[in-house]
């Protein structure tokens, strides 16, 4: 916090009229306020809000209730002898009205040369474009590690909880991503339930973040099985997931390594993207969300930038985590003109994130083409490294065919040799779609599937290569100029 707290100083310091305080913490924004001021003791903490009015002030207490311009208006006539900093709480929804806005506008040039300062604090508010310009604005972290391990050591002491150092860690952890209300709140629900907060508590705690990711509009929690024993070929891709994996140890850590970012798989329709994503979070033993990118820029203009500070922070609360973005070709590949940049901005954002979070959230993110993708994306450095799945090798066919197989009819023993030669061109999800027209056709003449319903089977489908041969050979092209490694050992 010691970075933030500098920077509210330095706001304050510097006269700053308006500030916007990104949080949905109020009370801890008004301790971080005050804590601000013990730093900076020639100016003085007023709050308001609408139904109590000013408070803080001697001989105003009170003031403005139920009337936000008049709190204004008393700032306004504030001597400059006594610096003042008002926490106006949920202004915000008072902006609309043209008075205030005005007034906040007005005051926003007065306070240049007056040491007073407005803050505002709110999470999801969209100021209108001209109090945008008026606004610094301020993002508050939600509280690290270390403050909530503090909160929660002076709990368990006032509580007599007996924390081993070890819970102590583990609910931490646990706790990690909730606002500081939460986490106390939690606690609360612990002290009465046990009377002491405890190991129990853990999987509570976890309980609850799934059920704020359910509440949220973008995101999705992913409960999945697949390993990446159920994925044929990919051999490379494998390998180094595998290492990456092993990167995220203490051990790793000690020895120097950082922490594994993301990885960028691109590939035709059906090569084993998605089944890649769900099989590293399994295997990982890492919760899987989903991010649903088309969600991201639905609904009001400025709303994705709310949404996507919100998964960022979702995605961070739940780590280690795997966060999947799912054609995010798609959904960034958008006209500046037509969004009015919002795709841009959001990228930025996203792309900012990734480059300097220090949390344990591997970002995988899939994509059917590059035709599309803006070039920040692509650029060396912001995934770990893009993987180009190509359709499988005559090698990786046998391998699915048989995965396929094995998982429908565990104890058959058929040759496949004929059809896996005759399957040039399919993706995994057309060789799975060829087993199971098989197995349709042998079930209903009721017996055992043979390898010529399996070739078949596989005359009757006509694979993507055959009808998107150009959108393959480009992207192979592409990838061959070493900007994309091969997914699988040996691409034949
Ligand atoms: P899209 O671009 O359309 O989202 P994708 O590359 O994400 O496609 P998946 O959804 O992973 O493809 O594949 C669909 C299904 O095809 C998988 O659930 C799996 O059953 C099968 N499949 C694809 N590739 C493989 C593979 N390499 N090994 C085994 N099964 C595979």
């Amino acid at each position: 916090m010691q970075e933030w707290n500098k920077k509210l100083d330095l706001l304050i310091k510097s006269r700053t009229p308006l500030i916007l305080i990104r949080s949905r913490e109020e009370e801890r924004v008004e301790i971080l306020i005050k804590q601000a001021l013990k730093r900076l003791p020639r100016v003085r903490l007023a709050t308001w809000d609408f139904i109590e009015g000013l408070r803080g002030v001697l001989n105003s207490e009170g003031l403005g209730a139920r009337q936000p311009l008049a709190v204004l208006q008393w700032l306004q006539n504030v001597d400059s002898s006594m610096p003042t900093i008002l926490l106006a709480k949920d202004f915000h929804r008072f902006t609309e009205d043209t008075s205030i806005s005005r007034m906040l506008k007005n005051l926003s040039s007065e306070f240049r040369k007056k040491p007073h300062t407005i803050i505002l604090c709110a999470c999801d508010w969209i100021p209108s474009s001209e109090l945008d310009d008026c606004l610094t604005i301020l993002e508050l972290p939600l509280p690290k590690e270390n403050e909530i391990k503090t909160l929660l050591n002076k709990i368990s002491t006032a509580s007599d909880s007996n924390l081993s150092r070890e819970t102590l860690e583990e609910l931490t952890h646990a706790c990690s991503g909730l606002t500081e209300i939460r986490v106390r709140q939690v606690a609360a629900r612990a002290l009465a339930q046990r009377g002491k907060l405890s190991k129990e508590d853990i999987s509570e705690i976890l309980e609850e973040k799934q059920q704020a990711i359910a509440r949220s509009e973008v995101l999705e929690y992913f409960k999945t099985k697949a390993s990446p024993a159920d994925i044929g070929g990919l051999d490379a891709l494998k390998l180094w997931l595998d290492q990456r994996h092993q990167a995220f140890s203490d051990e790793a850590r000690d020895f120097g390594l950082p922490l594994p970012r993301g990885v960028l798989l691109i590939g035709p329709q059906g090569t084993g993207k998605s089944l890649t994503a769900k099989a590293i979070a399994h295997s990982w033993s890492m919760p899987l969300l989903r991010l649903d990118v088309g969600r991201l820029f639905a609904g009001l203009v400025g709303a994705s930038e709310a949404k996507t500070r919100e998964t960022i922070q979702y995605a961070e609360s739940m780590a280690p985590c795997v966060l999947w973005i799912d054609e995010i070709d798609k959904g960034f590949g958008g006209d500046a003109r037509s969004d009015g940049g919002t795709s841009q901005r959001v990228l930025a954002n996203l792309l900012t994130w990734m480059s300097e979070k220090s949390s344990a959230v591997f970002v995988v993110a899939t994509a059917n083409g590059i035709d599309r993708m803006p070039g920040e994306l692509l650029r060396k450095g912001r995934f770990d490294e893009i993987f180009l799945l190509d359709l499988p090798s005559h090698q990786e066919r046998f391998k699915i065919l048989d995965l396929h197989i094995k998982q429908r009819r565990p104890n058959l023993k058929i040759p496949i040799e004929t059809v896996v030669s005759r399957t040039q061109g399919f993706s995994g999800a057309e060789l799975e779609q060829t087993v199971i027209e098989a197995m349709h056709h042998a079930f209903s003449e009721r017996r055992e599937l043979l390898e010529t319903d399996l070739i078949l089977a596989a005359t009757q489908l006509i694979p993507l290569s055959k009808t998107a041969k150009e959108q393959l050979d480009f992207l192979k092209d592409w990838a061959s100029s070493g900007r994309a490694r091969p997914a699988s050992l040996k691409i034949t």
